[in-house]
């Protein structure tokens, strides 16, 4: 049993906590706070807001899903941005197919955002058998504070079994927060999805130990089974034309949000040469390339190929380029068709990035390198000789 008060000695009516209850339980009442015990959850969100100490909770430890009908449905985040899907999303929805076929569930997406009605069918079409929509002007950029508000509202009510995120920057931001809200567990970066079907346990590995290692993890204790899964992992969701499902539309009520941070402008980084994950070949550069104005060699090969240009961590730790461009296990995981290594030494942790890349090129001058172990192709050479040919090469190539 669980019992939660407000001390009323101490509540200044504040109404941090009205905004915190995930449940819409406290309401405030001649300026002092009032817990309604049919909707509260006994989550605790309010206690660790309310910056006074006034409410008191002693429990033992209950969860959403111990509250009521147990939970089911695979949930995928539908992260947008300009009312426009995430590819993740489609991914996400792909591998949810199959975790909610083996559950016997339905999958669903849940939508957040501005003007996406319209745009919902494309998930239906990829898969998604309800689609969860929160559409408010407020809701039109990612924030955390409402955008964990509003899912937590979701879960709530629908008790999903599974929900996964796109291990994006957004993804990354966002599941923690729900995960902590609702008191579940979350793996972050997996790498594969499966179901143990007797327990209906999520089973989630990801790379441990920088790679050198796949860890296992199961969350036996909390629900929903939270993972963010990275992108370019798992196979997008093959279109199903004229596909439909149920749309649910959820109320949103921004008195119940709040809302600390405000986006100012959203400004594109130069998408051309930086959209590595949809790239179909990367010239990456490494530190091999001794200098930053080098990494026009690893551009001029790019511009001829029509690649994007990617980088080791090395590169970017000395600052010779973005981090946007940096592939590997704490930068970007890429799938590319090509792959092209310039002065790459080969990494475990820039391995773990690109090992899935359908041909791996690898220019290096040194031949016992790493990356010669897993490239399709090696050149053992200088790269300030090798790149400037290669790129003439190609271009007289294209021409012919
Ligand atoms: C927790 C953690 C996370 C990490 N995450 C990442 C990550 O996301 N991505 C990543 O890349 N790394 C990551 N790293 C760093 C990683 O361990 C390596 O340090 C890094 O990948 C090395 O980059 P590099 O290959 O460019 O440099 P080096 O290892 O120094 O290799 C340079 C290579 O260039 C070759 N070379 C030199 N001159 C020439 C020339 N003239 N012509 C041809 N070849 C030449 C050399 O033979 C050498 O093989 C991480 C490390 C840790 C601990």
């Amino acid at each position: 049993m669980a019992e939660i008060r407000v001390n009323q000695d101490d509540c200044l009516g504040c109404e941090a906590c009205v905004a915190a209850c995930p449940f819409g339980a406290i309401r405030m009442e001649a300026g002092l706070a009032v817990i309604d015990l049919d909707s509260c959850n006994f989550c605790g969100a309010c206690v660790g807001e309310c910056p006074y100490e006034a409410i008191l909770l002693e429990k033992e430890e209950k969860r959403p899903e111990q509250a009521g009908a147990p939970a089911r449905g695979v949930w995928v985040f539908g992260e947008q941005r300009e009312a426009e899907f995430a590819t993740v999303v489609y991914e996400l929805l792909g591998e949810g197919r199959k975790l909610a076929d083996t559950l016997g569930d339905p999958l669903a997406v849940v939508a957040i955002g501005r003007d996406l009605e319209e745009k919902v069918g494309v998930l239906f079409e990829h898969g998604a058998d309800i689609v969860y929509l929160a559409d408010h002007p407020q809701l039109a950029d990612f924030r955390d504070d409402p955008y964990t508000q509003v899912f937590v509202e979701l879960v709530a009510s629908y008790r999903p079994e599974v929900c996964l995120f796109g291990a994006t920057s957004t993804g990354r931001s966002l599941a923690p927060r729900i995960a902590a809200r609702l008191r579940t567990g979350l793996t972050a970066d997996c790498t594969g999805l499966d179901i143990l079907k007797e327990e209906r346990l999520l089973v989630q590995t990801r790379p441990a130990f920088g790679g050198n290692i796949m860890a296992t993890i199961y969350c036996r204790h909390g629900k929903p089974q939270m993972a963010t899964v990275r992108p370019r992992v798992m196979k997008k969701a093959e279109p199903q034309p004229g596909r439909t499902g149920e749309l649910v539309r959820h109320t949103v009520d921004p008195s119940r949000m709040v809302f600390r941070t405000r986006v100012l402008e959203f400004v594109r980084e130069d998408v051309e040469t930086v959209n590595l994950e949809d790239a179909d070949i990367i010239v990456s550069g490494g530190r091999g390339l001794g200098d930053p104005k080098n990494f026009k060699y690893v551009s001029d090969l790019a511009k001829a190929m029509g690649a994007a240009v990617g980088a080791s961590r090395a590169a970017v730790d000395a600052g010779w380029i973005p981090y946007s461009h940096q592939v590997g296990q704490t930068g970007k995981t890429v799938s590319p068709k090509v792959y092209v290594a310039c002065g790459i030494s080969g990494a475990i942790q820039h391995l773990a990035g690109m090992s899935s890349s359908d041909i791996i090129v690898a220019i290096n001058k040194d031949p016992d390198a790493p990356i010669f172990k897993i490239c399709t192709y090696g050149v053992v050479g200088d790269l300030f000789q090798v790149l400037p040919a290669l790129s003439e090469a190609v271009k007289q190539a294209r021409k012919g």
